[in-house]
């Protein structure tokens, strides 16, 4: 076992050999020629003129010595099912999947739309795109007709494929009806839908466009599809996230340098054996899904678990049920998801026999210390942290404890990845600021390690202008979060530099949810602030001037509006970027060049000193707001 400084250092002063190491962790059908071809800055080819394909090192690598192990169980509680599959049976799903979509029609590179629940098939699409190179893009089952319509238009899917419906808590969530509003809404029409029916809501089907999963399965059940083997640098994925601009960028990721990259995580990260069950309780829809549900597990031969359904139905001691009867090996969830759990009977931590888990990782919000203990002392296994965003597909900061086990600090996702060459930096003068305690912006000298984004989705210009700044002789990734390090290595996240807040672990864009508000007919304008929450670390707050507000002087009408625009926010964007509450003002509060203050709006909707506010036009303004939010 080599020291973690040295280890890390190799991969940022020997990064070619550093990553020629680790591409033998996965299968090429040509090796390499260049390991990192960066004559185009900020532009990486990693990998460059290898051959490989993501589903062979996921699925079929693991045939010979491991097709009766289960690959993949997929487990609901809401609609009680459970089924596992075998590295074999999955090996024969896929390729019926592959089939299929190959009958409709899709060729390398095509793209292929996922509005999917957490079920199996959803597991199977992705990995028979993968086999086929065609491009995926998964948009999470939460999000609505609007933001489908809007990922449909950018990735220009040649087939969608989808469920009757979704179930949450019980409650059956039709997909199909968001859907055809959304290719109705969408400028591109994909030519086929194919539809998984659960036979939860049933679904009307077009006809000549919809396709009924069961029964195309049926005409390729012994579908043979082989892998076809692609450039290292062609796009596997791309995946939606939000911004500062209305528009959601898509996040394209490459193939050998994420396959490479997830095989050395699974390693150095997560000490992960053939053989080992690992359960991540997010979803497809997200970075994390991709990364930790399918990609990663399954290529470090691991049974992966998919879970739909809430942590707390039928009871709070569902997780820990799963980790006794599957012997869970590691387990990756949300600090939120913690914090659900410690407000129920801690009885349910006691009542399962949870020795077979190693550790518990959590990612995708700040671990407060408070949830970080109550969980390590409950599990008795390491809690540990780790920060990273979908641009960069797996974690930048965390404890690779693979590689030499550290001690964790509270408040801490911990230190800099191998690979990634972290830097905090100065927002107002672009200077790399080096002693530690320092607050700066975090940011990552390029290139990017693999397995991080190639650029946004047919947008090289949004890629560049949006991302990297160059400081004397170099270019610098921005992260857009800002953070210190202590004189350790130890890297400590305050949040983020831009209008992007975080929702129970869900990154939505303000700017997202003020579009969407503002095309209610009575609102004028309106500024959606992130507040802290103590349940889902923020939570979404909108400050809203009605364009007539005559009759709002009562509160049923207010409240009436209020339900009015959240209803909105719901059949445009989804429920999850439905504001928790919406305030009725009278005036913003703006600088004189009539810019918002959403800064002083946050601070106050947070009960803080808002700062310096010599800048701002019309004081009123605040203080309404101030008014408002203790009432
Ligand atoms: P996403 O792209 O949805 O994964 O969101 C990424 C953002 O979530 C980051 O830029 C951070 O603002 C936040 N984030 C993710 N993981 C952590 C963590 N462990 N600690 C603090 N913030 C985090």
């Amino acid at each position: 076992m080599s020291s973690y400084a040295a280890f890390y250092r190799q991969s940022i002063d020997e990064r070619d050999a550093f990553w020629a190491e680790q591409a033998r962790r996965i299968d090429w059908h040509t090796p390499p020629q260049t390991i990192c071809d960066y004559s185009n800055p900020p532009f990486a080819r990693w990998f460059a003129g290898g051959t490989t394909n993501l589903c062979h090192n996921a699925v079929d690598r693991h045939l010979a010595a491991r097709a009766q192990q289960n690959a993949l169980v997929a487990i609901s509680t809401e609609t009680d099912t459970e089924r596992a599959y075998t590295y074999a049976e999955l090996h024969a799903e896929v390729q019926r999947m592959a089939a299929v979509l190959q009958a409709l029609g899709v060729r390398q590179g095509d793209r292929v739309l996922l509005y999917m629940p957490m079920i199996a098939e959803a597991a199977f699409a992705m990995l028979a795109c993968a086999r086929i190179g065609a491009i995926h893009s998964v948009v999470f089952g939460g999000f609505a007709s609007g933001s489908l319509a809007s990922r449909i238009e950018d990735a220009e899917p040649l087939v969608v494929v989808s469920a009757d419906a979704g179930s949450r808590g019980g409650k059956v969530v039709p997909y199909k009806p968001l859907l055809d509003e959304a290719i109705e809404l969408s400028r591109h029409k994909p030519a086929a839908v194919l539809m998984v029916d659960r036979g939860l809501a049933g679904a009307a089907m077009r006809a000549g466009r919809d396709h009924d999963w069961a029964a195309l399965r049926a005409q390729h059940l012994d579908a043979q599809v082989p892998c076809t083997w692609v450039d290292a640098t062609h796009p596997s994925y791309t995946l939606y996230t939000s911004g500062t601009t209305g528009r959601p960028k898509g996040v394209q990721r490459d193939t050998g340098g994420y396959a490479v990259a997830l095989a050395a995580s699974m390693r150095h990260i997560f000490q992960a054996d053939p053989g080992d069950t690992y359960l991540c309780t997010s979803d497809i829809g997200w970075v994390v899904g991709h990364s930790y549900i399918i990609y990663g597990p399954l290529i470090a031969g691991m049974t992966t678990i998919m879970y739909e359904g809430l942590p707390i139905r039928p009871d709070a001691g569902i997780w820990w049920s799963i980790v006794e009867k599957y012997r869970v090996t590691h387990m990756f969830s949300a600090p939120t998801a913690v914090r659900v759990l410690k407000k129920q009977d801690p009885a349910y931590l006691s009542k399962y026999k949870l020795s077979s888990l190693k550790a518990l990782w959590l990612a995708g919000e700040p671990l407060d210390e408070p949830t970080a203990q109550w969980i390590g002392s409950a599990l008795g296994v390491p809690i540990i942290d780790n920060y990273w965003q979908t641009e960069t597909g797996w974690p930048i900061l965390t404890l690779c404890n693979g590689v030499e086990p550290q001690a964790a600090r509270l408040g801490s996702p911990g230190k800099a990845v191998f690979g990634y060459n972290v830097k905090l930096i100065d927002e107002a003068t672009g200077a790399e600021l080096t002693a530690p305690n320092q607050k700066g912006v975090v940011a990552i000298e390029g290139p990017l390690p693999p397995g991080c984004l190639q650029t946004v989705w047919r947008d090289d210009e949004r890629f560049v202008n949006t991302y990297w700044k160059s400081i004397p002789g170099r270019l610098i990734y921005s992260t857009f979060d800002w953070g210190i390090r202590d004189a350790d290595g130890y890297y400590f996240i305050l949040g983020r530099t831009d209008d992007v807040i975080n929702v129970a672990g869900h990154r939505l864009g303000t700017r997202e949810i003020e579009e969407c508000i503002a095309s209610h007919p009575n609102v004028a304008e309106v500024a959606v602030v992130g507040v802290a929450d103590a349940l889902k670390g923020q939570v979404a707050l909108a400050f809203a001037v009605p364009k007539n507000a005559a009759g709002l002087e009562a509160p049923e009408a207010r409240l009436r509006l209020e339900g009015e625009v959240m209803k909105l926010v719901d059949a445009r964007l989804g429920a999850v970027a439905r504001p928790a509450r919406v305030h009725f003002v009278s005036a913003l509060p703006k600088t004189r060049s009539g810019k918002v203050l959403r800064r002083a709006l946050q601070a106050v909707a947070e009960r803080r000193d808002p700062g310096d506010l010599t800048t701002m036009e019309d004081p009123a303004a605040l203080a309404q707001v101030k008014a408002l939010v203790t009432e």
